[in-house]
């Protein structure tokens, strides 16, 4: 079968045609046909050899982690999908080791050694090829309704998971506040950005997205469309936007620019949240005061949480938050995706990033 791939050790791309096709080896796995897998940052450093390890014994690695497939078998113990079933499945699967209580809990969203392998990224082929095989726990059903988005499911999780611990930090305020008075700023808004906003705004939060792009791009027209309020940093900085606001409760950063963070990390207000899901580039040092910093975030009570990958629960979180936004905010929603390539044209959207979402379209 064809995959795309990177050949990290002849630092190069390409489609590789005698992909070994999975097959299912336990009585619980699943066979996928894939049908969308979406592109994102961490494509494009796997493209640029930062990182991407292949499978032991691969001189390749197949790309993709942001996948969304179709059952085509199942093993004989499977009892909770059947083929035809939708599926998005997780990325990450556990280390070997048995200390990690993390993996041993199957959170390896949390895994203690680093040892974990991930689809598409370290250790394991990832989901731009046609048929992918996993264990059934790892396969989050999808329902039918959100078929033409659910390869966005996989960058929602961010959000997802970056929420349900939010929601348990601010647990430590002993009063109960509605939603509608928590003002919270998403800096950055592409996908991972755009898709927090809304389930921001599903929860009733106040939103005000904070990004690059000037207040006439098609970002601050998807922004305004859930509820939400777009000011572009071209307009104001984050000292201002803190100042209009009032005080901001939560920031969810999604730009991964490691000098806006901080600037936001001091905007941010009294028992406020700031929430870190970029991975800046490698880049000299800059200036920070850090007693100034620290000051501030002691005396306000803040909360610096930066966090990475997804468990189950941030997926099923996910796929039905993704089913209330397409109820909400259809065009919104669908208008994440503006780019729509062939598995032999992968490299496209990897090498030249536009619009908002690229996706490859593997099967119909
Ligand atoms: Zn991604
Ligand atoms: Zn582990």
């Amino acid at each position: 079968m064809r995959g795309a791939a990177v050949f990290p050790g002849h630092r190069k791309l390409g489609i590789v045609h005698d992909v070994p096709e999975p097959i299912i080896d336990s009585h619980t796995g699943v066979k996928l046909r894939v049908l969308q897998v979406g592109i994102c940052a961490t494509d494009r450093e796997i493209a640029g050899f930062h990182f991407g390890t292949p499978p032991e014994g691969s001189p390749y690695l197949v790309m993709g982690h942001e996948g969304f497939g179709e059952v085509v078998e199942t093993g004989p113990e499977v009892i909770d999908l059947k083929p035809g079933d939708l599926v998005v499945p997780t990325v990450r699967r556990p280390c070997a080791d048995p200390a990690c209580a993390a993996c041993q809990n199957d959170r390896a969203d949390f895994c203690q050694t680093g040892t974990y392998t991930e689809h598409g990224i370290m250790g394991m082929h990832g989901f731009l090829t046609e048929f992918t095989t996993g264990e059934a726990r790892y396969m989050r059903r999808v329902p039918p309704a959100i078929r033409d988005v659910a390869v966005l499911v996989e960058p929602l999780t961010i959000a997802e998971k970056a929420f349900i611990q939010a929601e348990q930090i601010q647990l430590r305020l002993p009063w109960k506040r509605p939603s509608g008075e928590v003002h919270a700023v998403v800096t950055g808004a592409g996908p991972v950005g755009l898709l927090g906003a809304m389930a921001l705004r599903e929860r009733g939060c106040q939103v005000t997205v904070y990004s690059r792009e000037p207040e006439t791009d098609l970002r601050a027209n998807v922004t305004r469309a859930i509820g939400a309020n777009y000011v572009s940093g071209q307009n104001m900085t984050p000292e201002q936007l803190a100042a209009g606001i009032g005080s901001i409760d939560l920031v969810y950063e999604a730009t991964g620019s490691s000098m806006l963070a901080f600037e936001m990390l001091n905007a941010l207000g009294r028992n406020g949240v700031m929430i870190l899901t970029g991975v800046p580039g490698a880049h000299g040092p800059e200036p920070v005061d850090t007693g100034a910093l620290i000051t501030n975030m002691t005396l306000k009570n803040q909360c610096l949480l930066a966090t990475v990958n997804a468990g189950s629960d941030a997926f099923d979180r996910a796929i039905a938050d993704l089913s209330a936004f397409c109820a909400k905010w259809p065009d919104a929603v669908r208008g994440l995706i503006t780019g729509r390539f062939t598995l032999e044209q992968f490299e496209t959207p990897i090498q030249n990033a536009s619009g908002i979402k690229s996706i490859i379209e593997v099967a119909a």
